[in-house]
């Protein structure tokens, strides 16, 4: 059984998924296709970005940073969610996908923009807007079932990249908190950051010396240089009512 599950691997659960993978939480994303942020053309309000980044590139480096946090994937669409029992706090829930077997998870975060109706038989609380459902949620995340979270647009953020990414992480700080996770923050801070002041270094925070500061740039910056050296051979994705025609 798995300690979360994230269903929809687009940009609120990429960010959820490295929040709670980082903490220790063994973490599944099911991911049913493409993420809207893919018909994106140039994305330029991303901060980080001075000229912007293309999205379906920013979308696969944020895959790989889940990847290098320990996040497993599964490509599969969720076609209805269920508690195992009564006992949803230690038994969780069982997840059926469009066919692949039952999944198993302790906690799931719907990051699924824009559907939600595997929730259905989980009465959540969705709230129908035209032809869209979103998923009603308090302040960190939690629906009206416990151990059931939404994110992201799903959850009725604004429909941008960096809000749907922040919104991840803060469900996933929500899950975290609710586990059993030692965690104070997920920091890592220089040498002597905490033990100089004579303090433990806090749960989940991690302090490194300058040759390790220098190694991980070093890592950091060859990743990146490769992942930019070249254009992407992937196009936007059109709206399918344009494409049809
Ligand atoms: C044309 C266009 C241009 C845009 N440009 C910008 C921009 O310039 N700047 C900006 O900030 N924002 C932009 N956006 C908005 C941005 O893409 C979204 O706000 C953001 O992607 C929302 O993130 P999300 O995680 O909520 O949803 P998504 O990123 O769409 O992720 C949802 C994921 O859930 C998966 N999923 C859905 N149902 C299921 C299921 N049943 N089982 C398993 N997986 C499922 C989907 O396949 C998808 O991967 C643009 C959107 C569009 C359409």
């Amino acid at each position: 059984m798995h300690d979360v599950c994230i269903v929809g691997g687009g940009v609120s659960g990429l960010a959820a998924s490295i929040f709670t993978a980082r903490a220790g939480l063994d973490t599944l994303v099911v991911d049913g296709g493409e993420s809207i942020l893919a018909r994106n053309a140039s994305l330029e309000n991303y901060p980080g970005f001075p000229d912007g980044i293309d999205a379906r590139r920013y979308l696969r480096l944020s895959r790989e940073q889940a990847e290098n946090a320990g996040v497993e994937f599964e490509l599969a669409r969720v076609t209805s969610t269920e508690p195992v029992n009564e006992r949803i706090l230690e038994d969780g829930f069982v997840l059926e996908t469009e066919g692949g077997e039952p999944l198993e998870a302790r906690r799931v975060i719907a990051a699924s923009w824009s559907d939600s109706d595997y929730l259905v038989p989980l009465d959540v609380g969705r709230i129908q807007r035209g032809s869209k459902h979103f998923v009603s949620v308090d302040d960190a995340g939690r629906t009206a079932v416990d151990g059931v979270y939404a994110a992201g647009r799903l959850a009725d953020e604004p429909h941008q990249a960096i809000v749907a990414a922040g919104h991840g992480a803060k469900v996933g700080l929500a899950v975290i908190h609710d586990s059993d996770a030692n965690f104070y923050h997920d920091w890592v801070a220089p040498e002597g950051y905490f033990t100089g002041r004579g303090r433990e270094v806090p749960p989940c925070c991690e302090e490194i010396d300058d040759v390790e500061r220098q190694a991980r740039d070093d890592r950091a910056r060859g990743r990146l240089l490769d992942a930019f050296e070249e254009p992407l051979d992937e196009v936007p994705t059109m709206h399918p009512s344009v494409a049809e025609e």
